[in-house]
């Protein structure tokens, strides 16, 4: 069968931006077996009851005859980036869809990786689909990890130097703390956290002496109190890591040590800083553990897991099933059964049929 275009649909790509999963598929346009079985695949992983808490590192292997494909659940915070990488260029596909199967990004090409990143406008948790592309054969490194979308809002501190959080009771109850205290010793420097310009410069009330950034990306405005002075004007343009001002305990700080309240606000609205700024690192790519061809459960406590760690969540008692080894994160085996149900197995309880 022969398909005549009356105008090739890669024509309209500069205007349609297709996805790369919809650009492969028209590589199957004259074999519809083909497009049916890339499509079994994606609907095992949009199945996958896997996920990931934090961060994930893996050795992925993909052949002719058991194509990669896996999806991880991943909850999301306001303020977080998502970032999925396979060291590989073009012989996957790597997306994020939200629960209803909509996606919402795919990878691009960095520095010889695929990379995706996705910032949710809210908590939410998203779905990861790995899924390599039919009649290719690799081993990979694949992770995934979340960073903070802002750097950090006091000169060379980090995560430990926030002593207070967002929700704690303040004013004896009387109100919850809207912002995160980090604490620096007084005349500290206070930096801008992105490209953005100072909004306001004011001396009052509890947060005594105060700068506000408006980022100039999304209009969010980061407000930094009870400073000891500031040494920027309102109209400044400010690019992450120009100096504001300095730690003080200025306003309802000054029986406190010096700390800076910081606060970032959505429409007016107070939203919890952390996610914005809570330092994170990448995990490192993981040793590849020994693979075995024809695996099986091996009898006692051979759980699957929903992550590579003893402390997840059980899926199934494999008890003496085959598996497929599809990856592996540390000591634990990626695998999937003959019914497609897929997750992770420590190495111990995986043995030759
Ligand atoms: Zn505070």
């Amino acid at each position: 069968m022969t398909i005549t275009y009356i105008v090739h649909p890669a024509f309209f790509d500069f205007i349609l931006r297709p996805s790369q999963r919809t650009i492969y598929e028209r590589s199957f346009v004259e074999f519809p077996k083909k497009l049916e079985r890339w499509n079994n695949l994606f609907t095992i992983a949009s199945n996958d009851k896997a996920i990931v808490t934090s961060s994930i590192a893996e050795k992925v292997l993909t052949s002719r005859q058991t194509p990669f494909t896996a999806g991880y659940i991943i909850e999301l915070q306001f303020g977080e980036t998502l970032i999925a990488q396979v060291d590989a260029t073009d012989s996957w596909i790597l997306e994020v869809y939200d629960l209803n199967k909509k996606l919402l990004e795919d990878s691009k090409l960095e520095n010889d990786k695929q990379v995706l990143r996705f910032i949710p406008e809210k908590d939410m948790k998203v779905r990861i689909v790995l899924q390599a592309k039919l009649e290719t054969e690799s081993t990979t490194n694949f992770k995934v990890f979340t960073a903070p979308r802002y750097d950090f809002p006091v000169a060379g501190k980090g995560n430990a130097a926030i002593q207070s959080f967002w929700g704690a009771s303040r004013g004896g109850g009387s109100r919850s703390h809207e912002g995160n205290d980090i604490f620096a010793p007084k005349r500290h420097p206070v930096v801008a956290i992105t490209y953005g310009t100072v909004s306001s410069i004011r001396n009052r009330g509890l947060g005594g002496k105060q700068v506000w950034v408006k980022d100039y990306d999304t209009g969010y405005l980061h407000y930094y109190a009870h400073l000891d002075e500031w040494i920027v004007s309102e109209g400044d343009m400010v690019w992450s890591g120009d100096t504001l001002g300095y730690i003080g305990n200025t306003g309802n700080a000054k029986n406190t040590p010096p700390h800076v309240h910081f606060g970032i606000y959505k429409n007016g609205k107070a939203v919890d800083p952390k996610p914005f700024i809570w330092q994170t690192q990448a995990p490192e790519n993981t040793p590849q553990l020994p693979l075995i061809k024809e695996a099986k459960a091996s009898g006692f406590a051979a759980n699957l897991r929903k992550e590579p760690s003893s402390s997840s969540a059980i899926i199934q008692d494999l008890k003496t099933e085959p598996v497929t080894i599809i990856g592996n994160s540390g000591n634990w085996y990626h695998v999937r059964t003959a019914s497609g149900l897929g997750g992770f197995m420590h190495q111990s309880v995986v043995e030759k049929q």
